[in-house]
């Protein structure tokens, strides 16, 4: 089994709900296990056009699936999500990013690992570090140091959402 860390994010069609229904999805994944999930967090789109605001979360999955796999079943929710893949950083109705797969470093065409952006947003590290404050990246670098780096442009966390379990590594 490897500990998979996986980010969610939407801005269209009602994102909240989204994302708390692919939460549910990433759970009833085969061979994986959904071990703790973040808060919600509303962010600034990054990205072309006047973008409404992302609703954004991570969850950290346990799973049996190599990470191509599981890249392909992450790809079935955003599909059933009506996830058009046009427009890269264009508006969208679910995002699912594989962040960290273990302490994999994976450069395969369809899929990098750790995720190429992750230090630059403040609406992945954060919830990150809520759910696994010690963490690092295979390079070394920790979360924490990442994010105290990390520009917050306006990240904010959702009133009446927590993170499901906290201190998972
Ligand atoms: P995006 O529009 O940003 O969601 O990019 C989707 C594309 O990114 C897909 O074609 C994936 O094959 C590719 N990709 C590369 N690395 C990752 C990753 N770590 N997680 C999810 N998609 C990835």
């Amino acid at each position: 089994m490897t500990l998979s860390y996986v980010a969610l994010g939407s801005n269209l069609d009602n994102p909240r709900r989204r994302v708390a229904a692919a939460l549910e999805e990433l759970a009833q994944l085969p061979g994986t296990r959904c071990l703790a999930n973040s808060a919600c967090y509303r962010s600034k789109a990054v990205g072309p056009g006047n973008q409404p605001d992302y609703i954004n979360a991570v969850a950290a999955l346990e799973t049996n699936r190599p990470a191509l796999q599981l890249l392909r079943l992450l790809q079935g929710i955003e599909d059933r999500h009506g996830r058009q893949h046009r427009q890269r950083w264009g508006a969208r109705t679910l995002d699912l990013d594989i962040l960290l797969y273990g302490n994999e470093v994976i450069d395969h065409p369809d899929l990098q690992v750790p995720h190429p952006r992750i230090r630059q947003r403040a609406f992945v590290l954060q919830p990150l570090f809520e759910l696994a404050p010690g963490l690092s990246l295979p390079c070394g670098a920790t979360v924490a140091a990442l994010l105290a780096r990390c520009p917050r442009r306006g990240l904010r966390k959702l009133a009446g959402t927590n993170s499901s379990m906290a201190g998972v590594q």
